[in-house]
């Protein structure tokens, strides 16, 4: 181990990201959001190492993942058998030696966001929660290490053919469209101990400086056509809708309460102050449909994701697997299972900023059910998009089954329709979409196809959960 390559990969957010750090607060942090992303002890924003190498050894092919990265793992037919399991261990080659954000600080941005009842279709007590967020355009860069015994190594080759390949994913909230994040070069600084030279620059400098203008550029995005691929789109395109009536997504926020007699409830703007639709949004208006269609048409074995108090989902229906379930809270340390943890959907929703969307404000007011009259003191403001183009990405990393692929199209086409809105106020004519020509001719044409599959689904449940005359009057006779 004479040679020590030196990697530095420099990436850039191209949506909003952040590793949560629920567990900084302290008592006196009420006014700080639920989930504020991780510091160091200097209070700057931190992405973890570990974040980043869990996202690139998940890159990596499943047979080579411990040879790059590592693995602690017991041994199964030991631990089944009953006794002492031995755990076996294997150090990480690639050693990550860790991140830093190099971008100027841009300020950090906050969304909220809550949960909606199924049954009153409004917010749920007790779930709005804040996330902080680093906007997308921050810059980071990763450093990495690794030792072989001559400058050539196919390990170090494999790494970078990693890392040009790979598509870095930062932190939570990956299925609403947070934490994407790109490649923009990859530097290689060679550090060859046998020679004078080497072993001056591993005596005399550290830290980032070991990677100097020695160092070679590997990897460069701008020489590489379009990088590492995305996750592909769930129905091969993105869909097109136009904003029909007034949209309104709210921040959460307030402005101008002093300039006028109440404040205006701000829309959600992405970091260029665009209105947005954000992929939260999309995703729970969607499941919401989908739990509706399945349960409508009478394939009953999905769950209501937060109908109940106790459950964030059941984790065995096909909805819970295409868009992920929480952890279920109650539940004692000898019950848990796969299902009771919790796990990430395949579904991918991401924010679409609205185009060419004009912002007003609309003013309501409440009336006085006795004098008929404007109620006092019951004027509120918010601010709507009126029109506009929006165009939502929804791509899956994993199969999705294909009964919920089916009423997703149903889903899609309420939302086309106007059947169901997004957004705030859908009750009152708000968040009402209209397909575009090419989305509404796609929609058509999957329509029948999405039917004859939930068809097929439910003929053959029923086949097979409602017993036969015949069998039951056996069962009951025996
Ligand atoms: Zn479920």
């Amino acid at each position: 181990m004479s040679v020590i390559h030196i990697l530095a990969a420099e990436l850039e957010l191209t949506s909003p990201a952040a590793v949560a750090a629920p567990e900084a607060h302290t008592v006196g942090s009420i006014l700080r959001p639920g989930l504020p992303l991780a510091r160091d002890g200097w209070g700057n924003p931190y992405i973890p190492g570990s974040s980043l190498a869990g996202s690139l050894r998940h890159q990596a092919p499943q047979e080579r993942q411990e040879a790059l990265f590592g693995d602690v793992r017991k041994d199964p037919e030991e631990s089944a058998a009953g006794g002492t399991s031995e755990t076996t261990v294997t150090a990480s080659a690639v050693r990550v030696l860790g991140t830093r954000i190099t971008s100027p600080r841009a300020p950090l941005s906050r969304r909220r966001r809550t949960a909606v009842d199924r049954h009153r279709a409004a917010a749920r007590a007790n779930t709005l929660h804040e996330r902080e967020l680093l906007p997308p355009g921050t810059e980071l860069t990763l450093w990495l290490r690794i030792d072989t015994a001559q400058r050539e190594s196919p390990l170090l080759d494999e790494v970078i053919g990693l890392l040009s390949t790979w598509r870095p994913r930062i932190g939570g909230g990956r299925t609403t469209g947070y934490g994407r994040a790109e490649l923009i070069r990859v530097r290689h600084r060679v550090i060859d101990l046998a020679t004078t030279d080497g072993l001056r620059h591993w005596l005399t400098c550290g830290g980032p400086e070991l990677v100097d203008k020695h160092a070679t550029t590997v990897y460069h995005r701008a020489q590489v056509r379009g990088g590492a691929p995305d996750e592909p789109h769930l129905f091969g395109r993105p869909l097109e809708f136009a904003i029909a009536d007034a949209l309104h997504v709210g921040s959460g926020t307030v402005s101008d309460r002093s300039a006028r007699r109440t404040g205006v409830a701000r829309i959600l703007r992405d970091h260029e102050d665009t209105p947005v639709v954000p992929g939260s949004s999309w995703k729970g208006v969607l499941r919401g449909r989908v739990e509706l269609i399945l349960r409508s048409v009478g394939i009953g074995d999905v769950c209501a994701s937060v109908a109940d108090e106790q459950s964030g989902g059941c984790g065995a229906c096909d909805i819970c697997v295409a868009f992920g379930w929480t952890e279920q809270s109650g539940v004692s340390a000898d019950d848990v299972t796969a299902e009771t943890v919790g796990a990430r959907g395949k579904l991918l929703f991401a924010d679409s900023p609205v185009r060419e969307g004009t912002v007003r404000v609309r003013n309501h007011v409440a009336i006085d059910r006795v004098f008929g009259g404007a109620r006092d003191e019951a004027l509120f403001s918010e601010e709507t998009v009126e029109n506009g183009q929006l165009t939502l990405h929804l791509r899956h990393d994993g199969e999705v089954p294909a009964l919920v692929r089916a009423a997703l199209v149903l889903a899609l086409g309420d939302l086309a329709d106007g059947s169901a809105g997004i957004g705030g106020g859908t009750t009152r004519g708000y968040g009402t979409l209209t397909a575009e020509p090419a989305t509404a001719e796609w929609l058509a044409t999957e329509r029948a196809q999405a039917v004859e599959t939930l068809r097929a689904h439910r003929a053959e449940a029923g086949s097979a959960s409602i017993p036969s005359p015949a069998k039951a009057t056996e069962e009951v006779s025996a």
